[in-house]
């Protein structure tokens, strides 16, 4: 307790701190370039990294499966505080077993983590505690799931408990559809993830993603994002992990984030108390705006891939006493304020992208984009190699700007795009049409 105490204290002393972010995402290139220029970070660690990070923080090599050896590093290297990025280590319970070392950590518990690692706890906790969701029963076998599912209306949602990658959801527009999503989750096609089925109402509407800042019992919202999940233009072709986003959406005006707060995400708090598993972390729900408003699709117990990337540019406070203070239980005494621009991120994939793909290829240009205005560019999956950047996963980059409107900020998003030299990769080229067209029908 001593070492926790002590570490409360320096941070709220305005003492610089030593951060160790886990990841090798654009969610945690975004994460290290905010973190980076924080007056209260000292030195700035990522595990494992990758090129773009690298400009930001000092890349490290750490297995971070191996929380031993995460707790080894941060006791070698005075670490004050980890931050982690992706869900899976979230899941594995790495938090708890940082805490258990006296080492602060950003994010969620195990327990508290299930609301991404089980779709059936999340639902369960939604009934329990009148969070408007989709209707839903769960199954551990494929005889009565097909049998509810012949019992409902098509089109009819079947999804794998588990964490799957986003591979775990299938929107079932027949019902033999449903039933042949029922056999491929039950038969292994997704693991562990699909030893439990969850089988939910279809929702209609429009999607939103919505962002909290959690300690337990306080919340702090976010301003508003909409990604594309789908790999071609017009939404068109197999679901990605984001081919992009933009904030703020105009789908969340500020009643509707109202209504997501007071009837999404601090029942859910309350809820997540309620069972002795506080929830403290960043809350990631995925709505469905429908005709009754704000639903519930799913939450993620970690910042979004890519809507962090349009977040971090938005964001005019200090990003890490916001951390501390979520950790400590303090974010009643913190207030996000944000730029009033708008943010878009476009992300370059590899040519195959989400099927496969080739590494390695070079990319440049990459200076000569970054010039543009307003623009940023995260590192999705890169890796350098002497002079050369190549890419090194299927979403390579994000091309973020800032603009005064979504339509300002997509073109110089293109723009920045546009001299990039990779004839490996590709894009979509209509991010935030949504936006852009509302944008333009209301001048
Ligand atoms: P997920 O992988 O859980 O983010 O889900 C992938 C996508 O499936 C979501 O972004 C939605 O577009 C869609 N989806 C999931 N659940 C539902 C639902 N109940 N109704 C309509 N669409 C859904």
């Amino acid at each position: 307790m001593l070492e926790l105490d002590h570490k409360t204290t320096a941070a709220a002393d305005g003492h610089a701190m030593n951060i160790l972010l886990l990841g090798a995402g654009g969610r945690e290139h975004a994460l290290a370039w905010k973190m980076a220029g924080s007056p209260l970070t000292e030195r700035l660690y990522c595990a494992p990294g990758n090129a773009g990070i690298a400009q930001e923080a000092e890349c490290v090599a750490l297995d971070i499966a191996d929380h031993a050896v995460v707790i080894a590093f941060c006791q070698a290297n005075k670490i004050d505080l980890v931050v982690v990025g992706p869900e899976a280590p979230l899941c594995a319970g790495i938090v708890d077993d940082l805490d258990a070392a006296g080492i602060k950590a950003f994010g969620p518990s195990k327990a508290a983590a299930q609301l991404e690692g089980s779709k059936g706890f999340t639902k369960d906790l939604c009934k329990a505690n009148n969070i408007p969701t989709g209707a839903y029963a769960r199954f551990t076998a494929p005889a009565p799931a097909k049998q509810y599912v012949r019992r409902q209306v098509a089109p009819i949602v079947i999804k794998a408990d588990g964490l799957a990658a986003g591979k775990g959801v299938v929107v079932a527009t027949t019902v033999e559809e449903a039933e042949a999503a029922i056999d491929l989750m039950f038969g292994g096609g997704l693991g562990e993830a699909g030893a439990e089925v969850v089988v939910e109402e279809f929702l209609d509407g429009e999607e939103a993603s919505f962002f909290a800042l959690c300690d337990g019992t306080t919340a702090i919202p976010m301003v508003s994002v909409q990604d594309h999940k789908r790999v071609f233009d017009g939404d068109q072709g197999p679901n990605t992990g984001g081919m992009g986003a933009y904030s703020p959406a105009p789908v969340m005006t500020d009643a509707m984030s109202q209504r997501a707060m007071d009837e999404i995400i601090m029942p859910t708090l309350r809820g997540m108390m309620a069972l002795g598993a506080p929830y403290k972390g960043v809350l990631y729900a995925g709505l469905m705006i429908t005709a009754k408003g704000p639903q519930l699709i799913e939450y993620n117990v970690r910042f979004g891939d890519p809507e962090c990337q349009v977040l971090m540019p938005r964001l005019m406070s200090d990003l890490v006493p916001a951390l501390v203070a979520a950790c400590d239980g303090m974010l009643k005494s913190i207030d996000l304020r944000w730029y009033a621009d708008a943010a878009l991120t476009v992300v370059m994939a590899a040519k195959g992208y989400p099927g496969s793909y080739a590494r390695g290829t070079e990319i440049k240009g990459l200076e000569a984009a970054a010039q543009v205005e307003g623009v940023e560019i995260f590192h999705a999956g890169t890796r350098r190699d002497g002079d050369r950047i190549l890419a090194n996963g299927g979403r390579v980059l994000n091309i973020c700007a800032l603009g005064p409107t979504v339509a300002e900020a997509q073109a110089r998003a293109y723009q920045a795009i546009d001299r990039v030299d990779w004839p490996d990769g590709f894009c979509r080229r209509d991010i935030g049409w949504r936006a852009v067209a509302r944008e333009s029908t209301s001048n």
